[in-house]
């Protein structure tokens, strides 16, 4: 399941616990301590994708505050988004920021929220339109292309 592997994800924070690490810096703001919360649903950066990503599904924007509260709105039934449209937004939102902080750390590149969202956007249309064959999946396009 994709959710317990996310917790294990070897943020600074985390690495810190086995060895010191020179810099726990969060790698996308630079001003707070990168831990898994933090990275990716605390940080000013990330909290800018997850406007767009909240607002494309059709709610008024909002943000996750903590990982529980992100995990209890997958699982909320909701008229405004389906429940496989939000899980394909999110695991494609959380694995942007991943790739993202990578980039920064190994290949010293990085990009802006805008381009990382139209990244997100052009995978999810991408996921859905490989799937669409699939029942959960016959309506997801109109849906994320709804809002956008
Ligand atoms: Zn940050």
């Amino acid at each position: 399941m994709w959710v317990a592997q996310w917790n294990r994800l070897p943020t600074r924070n985390r690495l810190a616990r086995w060895s010191p690490v020179p810099d726990k810096s969060c790698l996308l703001c630079g001003t707070h301590d990168e831990d898994r919360d933090h990275l990716f649903l605390r940080c000013s950066f990330s909290e800018q994708i997850w406007k767009k990503v909240t607002r494309r599904l059709g709610h008024r924007p909002f943000l996750f505050h903590t990982w529980t509260a992100l995990l209890d709105w997958l699982h909320l039934k909701d008229r405004t988004s389906s429940l496989t449209l939000r899980r394909l937004a999110v695991h494609t939102t959380i694995s942007k920021l991943w790739f993202e902080r990578n980039n920064r750390l190994h290949n010293s590149r990085s990009s802006t929220p805008m381009i990382i969202f139209k990244d997100i956007d052009r995978t999810i249309r991408n996921s859905i339109h490989t799937r669409k064959r699939r029942r959960k999946f016959r309506n997801l396009m109109s849906h994320w292309l709804r809002f956008s």
